[in-house]
């Protein structure tokens, strides 16, 4: 899970899964300028990918970083980057002794703050506000969040994984584009833990309905697990959502991306 976010000169990347690194890759964005990472909360499937990009963006053939790798993140993200350090002092000793690269190349920096959010990143009139999520109903899986960026009268929401929540509704009202995470399977009785710590499509239509965005998209779309519990097509997705949401709506991809104009917003599937 990975979404990159382009605005004002900057790449800023929300949350690394698995294979972060090559599909940034493949969309032609050298990891060496990425210019922040940041962590919606610490399931494995949103940081496994984050060793990847800090280590790989340090090799010069690859990355070629200057400066520091930054990410931002709620309650835990210094132990997260402490212990990453840690476990990689040897590629760096080993790298800078064999004349590969210079130490200073390979500063990983965490930028913390508290499990409530508030604006995190403040920079060229790019400010990104981190808001709390429910991740589960329990309050276990804490912290939880979800993020927005704006800039230049443009606006981004990323719900992070959730339950349907009420900060989603405040912080995406209106908004341009509102990626939101979507959980939907065929035989709904047998994924009730799933649902119990995601959106189903028909409770992300009525956040769609009332937040209504220029263009809602799904990312982390948790369809089918395994060969037993199997996925439903795209259509039965959007036509679920449709009981509660009639406005544009996307099913993510891999490679997707949009353009905010002043004026629309443009898709282009890979
Ligand atoms: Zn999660
Ligand atoms: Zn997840």
């Amino acid at each position: 899970m990975s979404t990159l976010v382009q605005a004002g000169g900057y790449n800023l990347v929300f949350d690394a899964g698995r294979g972060a690194v090559i599909r940034l890759t493949q969309a032609g964005i050298p990891l060496g300028k990425v210019d922040g990472v940041f962590l919606t909360h610490y399931h494995s499937d949103h940081v496994n990918g984050l060793s990847d990009m800090w280590m790989t963006g340090y090799i010069p053939a690859f990355g070629g970083r200057q400066g520091d790798f930054n990410v931002y993140g709620p309650t835990g993200v210094l132990a997260l980057v402490e212990g990453l350090k840690i476990a990689h002092a040897d590629d760096i000793r080993v790298r800078v002794a064999d004349g590969e690269l210079k130490k200073d190349t390979t500063n990983i920096v965490a930028h913390e703050f508290p499990a409530e959010g508030g604006v995190v990143f403040n920079q060229n009139g790019v400010v990104v506000t981190a808001f709390k999520v429910e991740h589960d109903h329990h309050g276990a899986i804490q912290p939880a969040l979800g993020y927005r960026v704006d800039y230049a009268g443009r606006s981004v929401v990323i719900s992070g994984d959730t339950i349907p929540t009420a900060n989603v509704l405040k912080c995406g009202k209106g908004v341009d584009l509102l990626i939101h995470e979507v959980a939907e399977f065929q035989d709904i009785h047998a994924v009730q833990q799933v649902y119990a710590h995601h959106t189903n499509p028909r409770e992300a239509g009525e956040i769609f309905n009332q937040t209504k965005p220029k263009m809602a998209v799904y990312s982390h779309i948790v369809n089918g697990v395994s060969s037993k519990i199997i996925g439903i097509p795209d259509e039965v997705l959007i036509q679920r959502t449709k009981v509660n949401y009639q406005g544009p709506l996307v099913v993510g991809r891999d490679l997707m991306s949009f353009l905010l104009t002043p004026t629309k917003i443009e898709t282009y599937t890979p």
